[in-house]
């Protein structure tokens, strides 16, 4: 290792900076973040600095740098833009021992600022020393994506009773035992949901308790989203990577499924066994099974676990059984369809409002009758109508919409694959039937779905219509 890491308390302690740009901005910024008592010095002084410097923030050297500046400082870093006043810096700071860092160059620095990712009071830093500071800034990138956002506060809240749990367990392995369950358990989980009061209390039962009390499972329902993998979420990410089982539908992609941690077991609950889905139950009972034996569960769902998704009816049952539970939303397939074939779902001309609808499933076929759908200005998302299409569009030209209102297909959205059919309502079947459209394809019907003629932006855009067809019933499809 060419550095010793490092992390430095100085706490009210006199640092100076050299420098008066942007660049000794962000360090004297992190260096009063951090509480020293920080001394820069240059001839001008950027506006910012400038007025930190009037309002007695940080004090200040004008002028040229003269090595009586280091008298009592701690360290130095110069953040000039001329190197041989830089080296000065450094070979002065050298002579009284003190610490320097020169901006940007690794030869010149006796200590480096590393790439920080912060949830404090828990900082990891990274560097390269010096050799590829944006390789660093991945790495960065790649901890931010990955480091729950309430790890600070699990720090904190062990930090608060510290003395309590060395007191509990006198040996390091049973300290390191309870830390393992504070980070891994029910704890961190109840931080992230938002719920303080109640994560001190499990960790207070449980440092009162005989042991750490043994890991309690539990059930994300997760929201993959509608199939690209970049869509997850973050918080969705997370919990993959942290999950011991991951019952999986028949939406989720495989790059999705590849996201989740590599030794997690991988069940298929959207397998059709016979011509038919593995039942709804048999599911539940799965869950079940697994957070009683300990293991963090999540269900992943295609696009967001409430929105067709039956999530509701598995929360119940789960709550019921009193199984922990989360739920992490998930980009669902109106609002992904639509973005990907350039279609705003809302326009201030021509929709207020959207209906999510299904022409599936228990009541689809009463809540189609009772409901008029009439509004031109609602755009109708339908999922699952792919194969109702023909019944669908006859009911709403009978009722309530006119035929020549504008719909669009979006087969396969987001994926490679993805196809974007636009036509009319009166139109429409025929065009399913002749592009002979397979699920998954959402329906979006109102004035908006022209705006795919236009707009549409991913994959290759083909105007498949046949001579004759009139403009608006333009097929656009993408070339693989
Ligand atoms: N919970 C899911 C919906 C599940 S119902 C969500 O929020 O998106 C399944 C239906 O969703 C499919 O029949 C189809 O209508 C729609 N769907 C899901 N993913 C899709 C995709 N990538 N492209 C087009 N439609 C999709």
């Amino acid at each position: 290792m060419r550095l010793y890491p490092l992390f430095a308390d100085v706490g009210d302690l006199p640092v100076l900076v050299v420098g008066g740009g942007g660049v000794a901005k962000r360090k004297a910024q992190a260096l009063l973040d951090a509480g020293a008592r920080v001394r820069i010095g240059a001839p001008r002084f950027e506006p910012e600095l400038a007025a930190w410097i009037e309002a007695g923030q940080l004090q200040s050297f004008h002028g040229e740098f003269e090595p009586a500046w280091l008298e009592g400082m701690w360290l130095v870093i110069a953040a000039t833009d001329d190197r041989g006043v830089n080296q000065r810096i450094a070979a002065c700071a050298k002579e009284r021992r003190i610490f320097a860092n020169v901006v940007d160059d690794a030869a010149l620095s006796r200590f480096h600022v590393p790439a920080v990712v912060d949830r404090s009071p828990l900082v990891v830093a990274i560097s390269t020393a010096g050799a590829a500071p944006a390789i660093a800034r991945r790495v960065r990138e790649l901890l931010e994506r990955v480091l729950d956002h309430a790890l600070g506060r699990l720090v904190a809240l062990a930090e608060r009773h510290r003395a309590r749990v060395v007191a509990r367990f006198a040996d390091t392995a049973s300290r390191r035992g309870f830390y393992d369950w504070l980070h891994d358990g029910s704890v961190l989980a109840l931080l992230r949901n938002a719920r303080p009061a109640e994560a001190e209390q499990a960790m207070l039962a449980a440092l009162e308790a005989a042991g750490p009390a043994p890991a309690q499972g539990s059930v994300a329902l997760v929201g993959a989203g509608p199939g690209h993998p970049g869509l997850l979420t973050l918080q969705a990410l997370r919990t993959l990577q942290q999950a011991d089982v991951v019952l999986y539908d028949q939406l989720v992609g495989d790059e999705v499924l590849a996201m989740a941690r590599r030794d997690a077991e991988r069940i298929d609950v959207g397998k059709r066994c016979g011509g038919r889905q593995v039942a709804q139950e048999h599911t539940h009972r799965l869950m079940l099974a697994h957070a009683r034996e300990g293991r963090r569960v999540v269900r992943l769902k295609g696009g967001d676990p409430f929105v067709f998704g039956r999530g509701g009816e598995e929360l119940a049952f789960l709550r019921a059984h009193g199984v922990a539970c989360e739920v992490v939303p998930g980009i669902t397939a109106a609002v992904a369809c639509a973005a990907f074939a350039g279609i705003p779902l809302t326009h201030r001309d021509h929709a207020q409002s959207v209906c999510l609808l299904t022409a599936h499933g228990k009541d689809a076929a009463d809540a189609w009758a009772g409901q008029a759908h009439g509004d031109p200005r609602q755009t109708l998302a339908v999922y699952m109508g792919v194969e109702k299409i023909e019944a669908l569009a006859a009911q709403l030209i009978s009722r309530a919409r006119s035929a020549e209102t504008s719909c669009a297909i979006i087969e396969n959205g987001t994926l490679p694959q993805q196809r974007v059919i636009v036509g009319t309502l009166g139109t429409l079947p025929a065009l399913a039937r002749r592009h002979a459209v397979q699920t998954p394809a959402l329906l979006i019907i109102g004035e908006v779905a022209a705006f795919a003629r236009q707009h549409a932006w991913f994959g290759a855009l083909v105007d498949a219509g046949p001579a004759g067809v009139p403009d608006r019933q333009v097929c656009l499809e993408t070339a693989c």
